[in-house]
């Protein structure tokens, strides 16, 4: 039978990585997290890769990326570098949208994503990002987007880097999310695409929601 695909989309800090994560580990299946495939990308450009190497047909060669789809031990690797705390820093969170708004960057990444899913050899796989629902997998068994209030995101993610709710925190969550939306609309739900609104949900409750739609969904498989 084929791999099944859960496919996850939402903004900044919606909480989708450790939905997503408590949600394979239910499931028994592998996690794939899109996002830091980009930011591991505007990490290597940070730290020596050529900029012109986005718009070159050597971007898979030059670019040598690798991450674990076991949601109990996450791994990002860049070459034989581990870069998996690295790629969270406020830094890359700034560099990241501009690598993603370039279209030859997301068709690369779009085939790395359909490549990373099938050698991970799981009976099913969720997998989270931006346009995972709408462009990469847009004919998943299963389409959730993930959404909260804006307050409530920059709070989760100030609870997450302990950083407090300060000013930069907010800014840099409104500006990411202003940047990528003007790449792909990950605020709608497409048609076929369960919205799930968490702002009044805690981590237990949401990872509920999603659990019934997903069964749901594969039910009708
Ligand atoms: O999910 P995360 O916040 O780590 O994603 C980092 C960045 O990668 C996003 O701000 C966005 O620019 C980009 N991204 C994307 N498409 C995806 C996943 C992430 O453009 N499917």
């Amino acid at each position: 039978m084929s791999q099944i695909v859960v496919a996850i989309d939402g903004p900044a800090g919606s909480g989708k990585s450790s939905v997503a994560k408590e949600l394979a580990r239910e499931f028994g299946f592998a996690y794939l997290d899109t996002g830091a495939a980009y930011r591991a990308l505007a990490w290597a450009v940070l730290n020596g890769l050529d900029d012109s190497v986005l718009d070159s047909p050597n971007l898979a060669a030059d670019f040598k990326y690798d991450i674990s789809t076991d949601p109990d031990d996450f791994w990002v690797r860049v070459g034989e570098i581990d870069v998996t705390d690295a790629i969270r820093t406020n830094l890359i969170s700034e560099a990241v949208s501009r690598v993603a708004g370039n279209q030859h960057v997301r068709k690369f990444m779009k085939e790395l994503t359909h490549q990373l899913a099938e050698d991970c050899n799981a009976p099913g796989i969720i997998i989270e990002g931006r346009d995972i629902t709408t462009v990469v997998y847009p004919g998943a068994d299963s389409r959730l987007l993930l959404t909260a209030d804006e307050q409530v995101r920059i709070a989760r993610r100030a609870k997450q880097l302990n950083e407090g709710e300060g000013h930069d925190l907010s800014r840099s969550v409104t500006k990411r999310d202003e940047a990528d939306s003007k790449v792909v609309d990950f605020l709608t739900a497409a048609e076929g695409v369960t919205l799930i609104d968490s702002t009044n949900l805690d981590f237990d409750a949401t990872v509920e929601a999603m659990e019934l739609q997903i069964r749901k969904d594969l039910e009708e498989r």
